[in-house]
């Protein structure tokens, strides 16, 4: 994945060993990398400007957590955003007990 595509709040973080074999991971602002690599050394991916995310387990997490809000004729209906599998589920649930089809909107 490259670093322009990443949601806001996501950046890129390597150390000098990241930048050279191309593993650079998705350090998110407030928790650190995604697959739990600590991020104490000198981010040199930025420093360099590594364009490519190259950490197999900060993209699987970062394709989970994938964020939905769920609109009809416009309006938003949840408060806060949803993972897929619960977007998923509260759009079966509106059908149920409302009869319409909210549509999934994917939040970047
Ligand atoms: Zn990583």
């Amino acid at each position: 994945m490259n670093v322009t595509d990443l949601k806001p709040g996501h950046t890129i973080y390597g150390n000098k060993g990241n930048v050279w074999s191309g593993t650079a991971h998705i350090y998110k602002s407030g928790t650190g990398n995604l697959c739990g690599t600590p991020a104490l050394a000198t981010n040199w991916a930025a420093i360099e400007g590594v364009q490519e995310v190259g950490c197999k387990g900060c993209l699987e997490k970062y394709d989970i957590e994938k964020s939905f809000d769920l609109v009809y004729e416009g309006v938003k209906l949840n408060s806060k955003p949803l993972t897929e599998a619960q977007a998923d589920k509260e759009i079966s649930s509106i059908i149920m007990n409302y009869g319409y089809r909210p549509a999934k909107v994917e939040i970047f």
